[in-house]
């Protein structure tokens, strides 16, 4: 027997009705801030990801599902979803529409991690980008219209934490305080920390190991070292977000994972959740599009998980909407009828009604328990008799009362849902 591979799931019919919601609810979203949607492929080059995402980092290191094409092309599944927009942004010509140029994406992302309740292997995102523009008021927007998808989505509480890890001019200065910080704590970090330490020192702020968690606690701070465009930046976002009422709390120790984050990052969990549980982050990625070969391009965005929003709407009990049921059933007894049936169906779905047909190969009373399973309301059936009157025999499967009714009469009926 096949299964799923492990790290990956399937969404089963019964699930899809949150997936349906979460999706609707981020289009009217993005219709309100004004966002259109991009699709990119599943898979890039693996060069796009180790220029911008960065070599040091978990995601290129030891997640990436990397693998030669049969050209011998190095190709990567796509591990995050702002690097291959930025791509196609670059590749489009798109700096030469106005800016900043706003794309929305929902995108399979595939990470080699160990799977566990909430994170797999194969997961999904909606993500938003805007790209030229510089303005913090960018960085408030996009941390706005985060939290406003959330808020439609009806979930509550969260927490958002938001912090500044610079830009190329001021992160060397703080880098170079974290080696020194970190350089007489080697014995007490962890073995992977040890590497972070020579190849990407931000990182060991992230670590979740209790003993380099408590090394981070008193680590030098980013947001000491910033230079003063970086320092006026995170000062002005500051001031938009508490103008626009919106509470966060500054983490030093916010990195995130990516090399190509400068300026403001941020990440949004469950209040309850731990750091582990995010379901939403984001940042400034002004040196992005300069990494992966264009002139420099400022840009901003977030990524949610569709997953772990799934997880919450559950763990909140929001009732989302159901999937449509059918509203008619149509049965026949023999083969003439059996033809009558199918254009019958064809009629109805025609008239806009969601309908299940039998095949007819069964007797009737096995294709009403059949439509008795499913849960419709009505089933309509067709014999000799209404074949001869053209007519159609309509159940109402709750009463069990039948009444024989001229098709016109039917789609009335089923129309007035009653
Ligand atoms: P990231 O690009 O790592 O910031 O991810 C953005 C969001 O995607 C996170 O906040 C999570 O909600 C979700 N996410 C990231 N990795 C996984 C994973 N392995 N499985 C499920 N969801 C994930």
């Amino acid at each position: 027997m096949f299964k799923a591979p492990r790290g990956t799931t399937d969404t089963l019919p019964e699930e899809q009705p949150y997936w349906r919601y979460i999706e609707e609810t981020a289009l009217e979203v993005c219709r309100l801030y004004g966002f259109k949607r991009i699709n990119t492929p599943a898979f890039e080059e693996a060069g796009l990801f180790q220029r911008s995402v960065g070599e040091g980092t978990d995601i290129v290191n030891k997640e990436m599902y990397i693998f030669r094409d049969r050209s011998d092309n190095e190709m990567a599944l796509r591990p995050e979803g702002t690097a291959p927009v930025c791509r196609a942004y670059l590749e489009h010509g798109m700096d030469n529409l106005p800016q900043p140029v706003k794309l929305f994406y929902f995108a399979d992302i595939f990470r080699y991690e160990r799977p566990q309740a909430g994170r797999y292997r194969q997961h999904h995102q909606f993500g938003c980008e805007a790209i030229g523009d510089p303005s913090p008021v960018l960085d408030a927007e996009i941390i706005y219209m985060a939290l406003s998808f959330f808020g439609a989505l009806g979930l509550t509480d969260f927490l958002l934490q938001v912090n500044s890890i610079g830009c190329k001019k001021c992160r060397p200065g703080h880098l170079k305080k974290l080696i020194e910080y970190y350089r007489p704590l080697k014995e007490q970090l962890c073995t992977d920390c040890l590497v972070r330490l020579e190849k990407n020192p931000l990182r060991l702020l992230d670590c979740k190991k209790p003993a380099c968690q408590a090394a981070a606690e008193t680590a030098p701070r980013s947001a000491d070292y910033l230079c003063q465009e970086c320092g006026q930046h995170f000062d002005s976002l500051q001031g938009y977000l508490t103008a626009m009422g919106i509470k966060f709390r500054l983490n030093h120790r916010l990195v995130r994972g990516l090399d190509y984050y400068t300026k403001t990052v941020f990440e949004i969990q469950p209040a309850e959740g731990g750091s582990q549980s995010a379901i939403g982050g984001g940042g400034r990625y002004d040196d992005l599009i300069a990494m992966i070969g264009g002139k420099p391009v400022p840009g901003i965005g977030f990524a949610v998980g569709l997953e772990r929003i799934v997880l919450n709407l559950k763990t909140q009990s929001i009732k989302v909407p159901p999937a449509e049921a059918p509203a008619v059933f149509v049965a026949c007894l023999g083969k003439d009828a059996r033809a009558e049936a199918i254009r019958l169906s064809a009629a109805l779905r025609g008239e806009g009604i969601p309908l299940m047909m039998s095949s007819g190969e069964r007797s009737l009373k096995a294709q009403l328990r059949h439509a008795n399973a499913l849960g419709v309301k009505y089933a309509a059936i067709i014999g000799g008799d209404e074949m001869k009157a053209g007519t159609v025999m309509v159940r109402n499967m709750e009463t069990g009362e039948q009444q024989e009714t001229q098709p016109e009469e039917l789609v009335a009926l089923l129309k007035a849902g009653k």
